[in-house]
């Protein structure tokens, strides 16, 4: 079974149940300092019909898994006897696991990689995007990533004609909204590009999510980071605001402006202070809160704006109201996979575990916060 098709390193924590389509590679900025996934890589735009033949090869692997299914059993659904057949006879490859599996999980949602697919040129995105809806009609949310840079280039008539061809979603990394703190990691856009992405991304009734990466500013730009940050949502409204904390990669330029001290990182709790103002400062209408990138310490702040606003910063003060050793605690049960929500404190088992975990550090003298920091390397 030769069929085979290319796929990309990343895609948003929110499309983990999505088909990866590789229609770009790489990232063509690639400068920003505190990232290290496309490093040493070279930019490429793939031509439509490379494209293309591995769509095809996903919808001929769907028709073989299909076949195996009916001859199961089971009536062309993939559900745990196909999988186990899959995943136990070795006439089965790496590919036709990773279209098995998204059939499993509902075969709805594909994601158009890389770091910026649309750059590419609007009347290829829309073949691409035909191409695709055509060969898997259940499709029903195909999103992709999109630098505001290109985004802000783009006009409102093109992101109608990819909406019109079927994408539903772009996920925009803002970072900040601050002038200041997108110089300094070398985003290579300014807040009003920022706003004007956005917006022609809202007019088109393509959805928007926009990433926020709270500690970004470091100690001497959080307030504004956080202040900034707010005022551009707050000018784009984007349907979706998700928040991914910052944590120093190390190998990037930023870890290196740690080393020489001209970046100060944050700890835990002062990124949390920091996203308790954006909170505070967020006027946004209808857009929806979201937490779900595992380096963010607290997952429950989710809600939508304006009526969940309290709500979300009560969750933050109902953390500060801890004592000490409880928001410890609660940290290392966080980072550690232990626990996820505030109210898991509550399991008993959880806790004496964790805290014999904190008194044992205590008593050895041993630098937990350290260790914490080890931990989180690894989520990256
Ligand atoms: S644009 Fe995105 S992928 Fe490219 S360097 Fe910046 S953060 Fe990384």
């Amino acid at each position: 079974m030769n069929i085979c098709f290319e796929q990309g390193p990343i895609r948003p924590p929110s499309e983990a149940a999505s088909l990866l389509i590789r229609v770009t590679r790489n990232c063509p900025w690639n400068k920003c300092t505190f990232c290290h996934t496309y490093r040493g890589t070279k930019f490429e735009l793939r031509n439509v019909e490379e494209v293309k033949a591995d769509i095809q090869a996903m919808k001929d692997i769907a028709d073989q898994i299909a076949e195996l299914s009916w001859k199961l059993g089971e009536g062309g659904r993939v559900n745990r006897n196909v999988m186990k057949q899959i995943s136990n006879d070795r006439l089965y490859n790496d590919y036709f696991q990773t279209v098995a599996v998204w059939l499993y999980f509902g075969g709805e949602n594909a994601f158009l990689q890389d770091a910026n697919s649309l750059i590419a040129k609007t009347p290829d995105l829309v073949a691409i995007l035909h191409f695709l809806r055509e060969k898997f009609s259940q499709i029903k949310r195909i999103t992709t990533y999109c630098r505001s840079h290109t985004a802000a280039r783009k006009t409102v008539s093109e992101f109608e004609q990819l909406k019109k061809a079927g994408l539903s979603r772009i996920h925009v990394g803002m970072e900040s909204g601050s002038d200041d703190v997108l110089a300094l990691i070398n985003k290579g856009v300014k807040a009003s590009d920022h706003i004007k992405a956005g917006q022609n991304i809202r007019q088109s009734g393509i959805e928007l999510s926009e990433y926020y990466m709270p500690g970004l500013g470091g100690a001497k730009y959080s307030i504004q980071h956080a202040l900034e940050t707010a005022r551009v949502m707050n000018a784009i409204n984007p349907d979706f605001i998700r928040l991914r904390t910052l944590h120093v990669v190390p190998g990037t330029e930023l870890e290196d402006l740690v080393k020489s001290g001209e970046f100060q990182s944050l700890g835990d709790e002062d990124i949390l202070k920091e996203i308790e103002l954006f909170i505070e400062n967020l006027e946004v209408k209808g857009s929806h809160l979201v937490s779900d990138h595992i380096l963010n310490l607290m997952e429950e702040l989710e809600g939508t704006f304006p009526e969940d606003k309290s709500k979300i910063l009560h969750l933050i003060k109902r953390y500060f109201d801890l004592s000490d050793e409880e928001r410890l605690i609660f940290r290392l049960g966080r980072r550690s996979g232990s626990l996820r929500m505030l109210n898991d404190l509550d399991d008993k088992e959880i806790f004496s575990r964790l805290k014999a975990v904190v008194d044992k550090y205590t008593a050895d003298g041993g630098n937990l916060e350290e260790d914490i920091d080890k931990i989180m390397n690894n989520y990256i």
